[in-house]
Order: structure tokens, then C-alpha cells, then sequence
């Protein structure tokens, strides 16, 4: 249509009306297909990257590949040099230094890399009616009746009783066996079915099938639970006790697949929030040459509230500014106070089987690209770190000047529930912070869903922000 067949109000419409359109209609097939290849290297991510330790060593095996060398406290880093910081093996800092001083700040991109999954509890393992099990506790925030009768795979570390530590990874493999936990037959589960949604499954109930065989011998009870042990030990050369000095966590083992007949969405266990790890941690290893000093955090304990000395609630954060400021003559807190961040944390996509608890005005939607949050917390804005006009609009002119797609996202209607990110952490540290990241479906279940044009977005983001 001309401009002269439009009316006057048509036009006056697209002048001042908001008029978001879904990404697929926005990009050409050029980036589609751009945005699609981008996501074959996330879904390898995905597959390799379970667990918080596996993410940093994953991180660091491609941050050496792209340059990135461990940050040597005291060095006064020259612009572009790259360097990374490993804290307790379970969260990492990346960083280029930028061209300016770094008085004039830092760009930080924050991202998580655990998700909810199935702790291993520390004298875990048990025989009941000859089976052996392993009990465990939740971790995050999950629905407790996702996750029996479906095939879990077990990543970690043992410490053992002499102080050496060995890495176990069992189910990813075709060939490796995988774990289960059990639920009762639709037959006999009229007890079960009584029971309020939160309690189908109780916590004690999310016991993982483990073995079933005995130890041939009759001389001892338990022989199932020795069996495995004797097992453990051939091949690990572990003990019983040594399970006290152990993290493992049970995790769905399904790989990521492409969802849908358009093949347009990811499907995966662990997309919250590795779908921002994986966009903000490419978008560093891409940043070159950049003016501010650039920074991406792949952190650790943000699903049980960024507690501990690996989540962004600590102090490891401003003390990696702090030194790396120091030999420059500053503060880190000169730094912080002129920096900004993006917290890079997934939102909730509109469900239309589950609509009811979005208000659809102020929702993301899958498709509609990258997804920035003023606020999150619940009821009355608490638990949040409420971005200021002034950052979001700068956030906002900065993303429609260099072709992001982006929309807003609120999560949730007010009261409907809530939640949180790292946001309020870095907040509280004196940054300018503003949650961007991907809508997603079934959030915290064992199989998440996202768009791959929302992926691509994200990683777009980050890298306007780090070259801005
Ligand atoms: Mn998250
Ligand atoms: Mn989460």
C-alpha cells in the first residue's frame, strides 16, 4: 500500500502507536538462517555444559581457544587483552579490557550457569526390598512430579578420603546406563491422586533406582547395595564415606533437540539460564577491540537465592573489579559506581495452554525477541532492583540503534507469584543493572523451551552492549 491510500489515522497509528511484529516477520531469511546455525553451537552447550562445573570448564576450554588467558592478579592489563577468572571451579568472570580508562566503568553481562536439578544427598546411597537407591535433595525451584520416570544421567566430584578428587559424568553417553526414579501405577495410585499438586511427589520420594542385582554371597543382608558399591569401587575406587565429600547431581539426560516441524525452537534441559551463559559468553569471546572494559559472569547458586561464596550475593565480584582496578591506582568502587550491567536471566513466554497467570499487555512471547525487564520480586515490587528510566531508555535506544529485536516482559500479573535474578545482587553493588534475557516455556522443568530467534537476539545484545 502507498503512503497515499493510507488515512490520516493509519498513519498517525504508525507514528505513535507501539507496533511490536514477531521476529520472524522482522528478519530476513539471511538472519534467520544466521540465527539458526548460532543455535547449533548453543545446543552442543547444552549437551556438554550440565552442570555449573562442566559450564566453566566448557567456558574455559573455548575461552583459551578464542585468546582469553587466567587473570594474573596485579597485572595492569593493556586494552584488548583477554583474561579469565575461575572461582571454585563453579563460576567464571571473562573479560577484555576496553581502550578507555577503566575509571569510565565496566560493561558486565551476568548470566547463571546452575538449574535446578537432584542433589545427591550425603549418605546417599540405600537397599530396600532389594533395589538400591539413592536419596537426594532438591535443588531450586522445582515440581516435584516432573521428575520420576524419566531417564537422569549423574555429573560431579567425589573428594575422597585421601584428599584426591576424581570427576564423574554416567548417562550421557549412549552406551552408559541412566537412572530413575519410580512412580506409583495409575492402578493403584488412589492415595497418591488424593494428594494436594505440591505433595504428588514428596521430597523423600525422589529416590533414584540404582541397581538391582546381588553380591553372590550369603553371608550378608544388603547384598544389592554392596554390589553397587563393589561396582564404585572397581571403577572409581570410592568408599561409602567418601560420598560425605561428594557433589553430585542428577540431572535430566535427554540431550537438546530441535522442537517443532519448523524446527524454529530448542528444547532442553538447562536452557535457565544457559541459553544467557551461553549468548552473553559468546558475545565475549567476540568482543574485540571494545572502548569500555567488557565483562561477562557465568555465576553459580542463583536458583537457591545467590547465597554461598560461588553466587553474586558474596563478594567475588567486587573483588575481581577491585584488583583488577588496583594496579591502575583505583578503587573498585570508583569502577562500579560508573558501570552497567546486564543481568542476563531468562523471562517467562506467554503459554496459551496456561495463560491465566500472564498479563498479556505487559508478557514476553517467544519470538518477539531478546526480552528487558524493568523489575522482577514479587507482590509489591520486593526482591527486586527496579531498572531506572533513565538506564532502561538508554538500554531501549541502545538496542533499537543497532537492530536488536527486543521486547518488554513483566513476569507474571501482579500477585500471581514471583521471582527473582542476580539483578538486585549487582544492584545493591552501586551498578546500573537491567534483566535481559529469553522468554522461555516450562520454566525449571526437566525439558525448557525457547525460540532460536530470541536466542540469537540475546546474543545480539550483549554484543551491542559490549561494543557500545
Ligand atoms: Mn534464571
Ligand atoms: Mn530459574
Amino acid at each position: 500500500m502507498s503512503e497515499k491510500e493510507k488515512s490520516q489515522a493509519e498513519l498517525l497509528s504508525e507514528k505513535i502507536l507501539s507496533d511490536k511484529k514477531n521476529a520472524g516477520l522482522r528478519m530476513s531469511d539471511e538472519q534467520i538462517a544466521e540465527a539458526d546455525a548460532f543455535c547449533e553451537g548453543y545446543k552442543a552447550f547444552l549437551n556438554t555444559a550440565k552442570t555449573e562445573r562442566e559450564a566453566v570448564i566448557e567456558a574455559v576450554k573455548q575461552a583459551e581457544a578464542a585468546g582469553f588467558r587466567r587473570f594474573e592478579k596485579g597485572k595492569k592489563y593493556q586494552p584488548n587483552e583477554k583474561f579469565y577468572f575461575v572461582n571454585r571451579e563453579k563460576a567464571i568472570i571473562l573479560g577484555v579490557m576496553g581502550s578507555e580508562d577503566i575509571s569510565t566503568g565496566v560493561r558486565l553481562a551476568a548470566a547463571h550457569i546452575d538449574s535446578p536439578r537432584l542433589d545427591l544427598k550425603q549418605n546417599p546411597l540405600y537397599e530396600e526390598k532389594e533395589l538400591a537407591l539413592f536419596k537426594t535433595h532438591y535443588y531450586g525451584g522445582i515440581k516435584k512430579y516432573q521428575w520420576p520416570t524419566i531417564p537422569l544421567s549423574l555429573h560431579g566430584v567425589i573428594v575422597k578420603g585421601d584428599g584426591s578428587k576424581i570427576a564423574v559424568s554416567i548417562g550421557e553417553d549412549e552406551s552408559d546406563p541412566v537412572f530413575c526414579i519410580t512412580d506409583i501405577l495409575p492402578h493403584l495410585a488412589d492415595e497418591q491422586m488424593r494428594r494436594p499438586a505440591p505433595k504428588l511427589i514428596q521430597g523423600e520420594e525422589l529416590n533414584i533406582l540404582i541397581g538391582s542385582r546381588p553380591f553372590k554371597d550369603d553371608k550378608i543382608s544388603n547384598k544389592v547395595k554392596l554390589n553397587i558399591m563393589a561396582i564404585l569401587n572397581e571403577k572409581y575406587g570410592i568408599v561409602e564415606d567418601d560420598f560425605i565429600s561428594a557433589e553430585l547431581e542428577a540431572v535430566p539426560q535427554f540431550k537438546a533437540r530441535d522442537v517443532g516441524f519448523d524446527r524454529s525452537m530448542v528444547g532442553s534441559y538447562g536452557q535457565d539460564d544457559r541459553v544467557c551463559a551461553y549468548t552473553a559468553l559468546q558475545a565475549i569471546l567476540d568482543c574485540d577491540s571494545p572502548k569500555k572494559t567488557c565483562l561477562t559472569i557465568l555465576t553459580d547458586k542463583e536458583e537457591t537465592g545467590s547465597d554461598g561464596n560461588t553466587g553474586l550475593n558474596s563478594s567475588y565480584l567486587p573483588y575481581f573489579i577491585a584488583d583488577l582496578a588496583k594496579p591502575f591506582g583505583y578503587e573498585g568502587r570508583e569502577i562500579i559506581s560508573v558501570s552497567e550491567c546486564l543481568s542476563a536471566d531468562v523471562n517467562a513466554g506467554v503459554d496459551p495452554t496456561f495463560s491465566s497467570p500472564f498479563e498479556i499487555r505487559n508478557a514476553s512471547q517467544l519470538n518477539y525477541g531478546v526480552v528487558a525487564t524493568k523489575f522482577t520480586g514479587a507482590r509489591g515490587k520486593s526482591g527486586t532492583s527496579d531498572a531506572s528510566a533513565e538506564f532502561v531508555g538508554r538500554i531501549r535506544k541502545l538496542f533499537d540503534d543497532n537492530g536488536v529485536i527486543w521486547q518488554t516482559g513483566e513476569l507474571g500479573k501482579v500477585d500471581a507469584g514471583g521471582g527473582g535474578t542476580v539483578a538486585q545482587y549487582i544492584a545493591n553493588l552501586d551498578f546500573d543493572v537491567i534483566d535481559v534475557g529469553v522468554p522461555v516455556l516450562s520454566m525449571h522443568a526437566p525439558f525448557e523451551i525457547t525460540a532460536k530467534l530470541d536466542d540469537y537476539m540475546a546474543y545480539k545484545a550483549f554484543c551491542v552492549f559490549f561494543a557500545d
